[in-house]
């Protein structure tokens, strides 16, 4: 039966982890990542998950199944959360909410529903984008294509590009937008591009479907859902993949949701039983565990105001990483200009380092980042960025 299979190739990033844990160095250091560390290169466990796990472990009850759409209470904290807790969408009954295994379990049921909603629609990802974006969208049968995106000469966003890409598409077509933070570059459209991109959206009549994976991670949970609220006031029907992996440092317990502003609440009705179609047909229903937790922060205000703080914190820590990384850098290479890294967002920084450059710094210094370029800011910490500034000096040399 399975002798004709063959070996799918290797995970780019997962493998790059694989290689690191292998490697016996002591200074080894992991750029490779898509996840946050603390100061001491630990993954946090914040301190409003923890109080919030104690309080579900003091009246600890049996778990039968959940909805098909997941808790409720979660799903409007989520909701809240993208569109502000006064948005007149919501009031109006207009968007539906169901948790999701992750982002990535947000993004795979939004692209079923849409695959047989729109059968003959293409999708349009970022160039670059979060790798599984492409893979993900395919496997749910679209054909996949990208938007111009990122100028490696300015480091910055390729904003004519995009927009003459995003006008030539065919209407209907279904366009993975990065909320905020874009994985992998950092480089994010200002709110003022995003106006110009949601006039684009109407006008061409384009089915954007927002990525959120890092809400709170660039200036603020507020802000960064800026262009989730700016296309929910232009009157833009629109999926909103969203996840807490990061902002609650709850990886592994796969929350995220995924969330849909219709134009009515009868289409919102009709809508949610499709997407719970697909639910029931994937997985039946979610868990219990991390759902629990997030919506206890989400709806408790002293937790919330915890969390939101942690946030901030770690917030801070990767922007003061981004400042020391160009200062060291500004000493140990000064021909070399890496200001763009204080403008780009999140977690990532396209460091410029070519493929070449990344090789001699796994192989020469311990130091592992994406072939792209990617490195993870957020995994840079006060005892290794020194090292990793004075390797990254010598690999430019
Ligand atoms: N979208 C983007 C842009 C991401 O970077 C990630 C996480 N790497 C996800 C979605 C998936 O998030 P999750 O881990 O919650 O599935």
């Amino acid at each position: 039966l399975f002798a004709s299979v063959e070996l799918a190739p290797r995970d780019p990033i997962l493998g790059l982890n694989e290689q690191f844990k292998a490697d016996t160095r002591s200074n080894k250091v992991n750029l490779g990542v898509g996840v946050y560390y603390d100061d001491e290169g630990r993954i946090p466990l914040l301190e409003s998950v923890r109080k919030a796990e104690t309080a579900l472990l003091a009246d600890a009850a049996a778990r039968s199944y959940l909805p098909i759409e997941g808790i409720g209470s979660y799903n409007q904290g989520a909701q809240k959360l993208l569109l502000g807790a006064d948005a007149p969408q919501i009031a109006e009954g207009r968007v539906l909410t169901v948790q999701a295994l992750g982002g990535t379990g947000a993004l795979k049921i939004g692209a079923d529903f849409l695959r047989s909603l729109l059968p003959q629609a293409r999708v349009a990802i970022s160039n670059p984008s979060w790798e599984n974006h492409r893979a993900l969208f395919e496997r749910a049968g679209f054909p996949v294509e990208t938007y111009a995106y990122y100028d490696a000469e300015t480091h910055g966003l390729d904003f004519e590009g995009m927009k003459d890409s995003l006008n030539a598409l065919p209407e209907q077509s279904i366009v993975v937008l990065h909320a905020c933070c874009h994985n992998p570059t950092g480089v994010d459209p200002t709110l003022a591009q995003w106006q110009e991109i949601a006039s684009i959206v109407k006008a061409r009549n384009l089915v954007p479907f927002l990525d959120i994976a890092y809400q709170g991670f660039g200036d603020g949970l507020a802000q960064d859902a800026a262009v989730v609220r700016l296309f929910a006031n232009a009157n833009i029907s629109m999926l909103i993949s969203s996840s807490f992996s990061k902002s609650f440092s709850l990886y592994g317990e796969r929350v995220g949701a995924l969330t849909l502003v219709t134009a009515s609440a009868d289409e919102a009705t009709r809508v949610l039983s499709q997407v719970k179609r697909v639910i029931r047909t994937n997985y039946s229903n979610p868990p219990i565990h991390g759902g629990s937790v997030v919506s206890r922060v989400l709806n408790n205000p002293e937790l919330f105001q915890l969390w939101e703080d942690e946030l901030g914190g770690m917030r801070d820590r990767i922007r003061e990483m981004r400042h020391q990384l160009v200062e060291k850098l500004r000493d140990r290479a000064p021909d070399h200009d890496f200001s763009f890294v204080l403008t780009q967002r999140g977690m990532f920084s396209y460091s410029g380092l070519n493929a070449e450059q990344v090789e001699q710094l796994r192989a020469e210094h311990g130091i592992y980042a994406v072939s792209s370029g990617r490195i993870c800011v957020a995994a840079l910490n006060s005892g290794n960025i020194d090292y990793v500034a004075s390797a990254i000096a010598t690999v430019l040399k």
